[in-house]
């Protein structure tokens, strides 16, 4: 999948968390720093993959994705598995953890929109060819449909026209049929 479908599933499952959830209060700096979180951790997975969108939008992000892919141990591999939401999971309290001196932000709702993103992405990578090594380092790879030829190729027409707008449709629906819920939250849970 490319950068931009990620983008919009994180997206989408974090507007699905917060219509369906109770939502704790929050600053609008945690708001803006969850929702950065969230797109970040829907991009994580393919820290594994040189080319990936995420090294594409960083300075210098092809010398850091020479030096960083290969510890992944290729592209589909530890990050897209169980054991990966541990690890990435875990080193991300670490780094929130450090740097909660010195951002005023809620830990905790930034850590959980960073899985959101982190846990869409493969959700939405199991609609490839590819499929995705959930049980890794069991090297079987799950998709959907399970007929791998039914699947489809990153960057393929299907991708452009119907997951990404499939997505974006969604979102919209979301907002829409809970309106009452997003005013209710942004009144009431977004606090300066
Ligand atoms: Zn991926």
């Amino acid at each position: 999948m490319t950068g931009r479908t990620h983008d919009m599933a994180a997206f989408t499952a974090l507007s699905y968390v917060l219509v369906t959830q109770n939502m704790p209060q929050m600053t609008v700096a945690t708001a803006i720093v969850a929702f950065t979180a969230n797109i970040v951790g829907g991009l994580a997975p393919d820290i594994d993959q040189p080319t990936a969108d995420l090294y594409r939008r960083i300075r210098g992000g092809s010398l850091v994705s020479r030096l960083i892919s290969p510890l992944f141990g290729g592209h589909r591999f530890i990050s897209h598995s169980f054991v990966g939401i541990f690890l990435f999971g875990y080193g991300m309290r670490f780094i929130l953890n450090l740097s909660s001196k010195y951002l005023i932000v809620d830990a905790n709702v930034v850590w959980w929109a960073f899985m959101i993103g982190y846990v869409s992405h493969l959700l939405i990578d199991m609609l490839t060819r590819d499929g995705v090594p959930w049980l890794f380092p069991i090297p079987f790879r799950f998709g959907f449909p399970p007929l791998r030829a039914l699947r489809i190729k990153t960057g393929e027409m299907v991708e452009k026209s119907i997951i990404f707008p499939g997505l974006v449709a969604g979102t919209i629906y979301l907002y829409y049929t809970n309106s009452a819920k997003i005013v209710d939250f942004l009144k009431n849970n977004i606090i300066r």
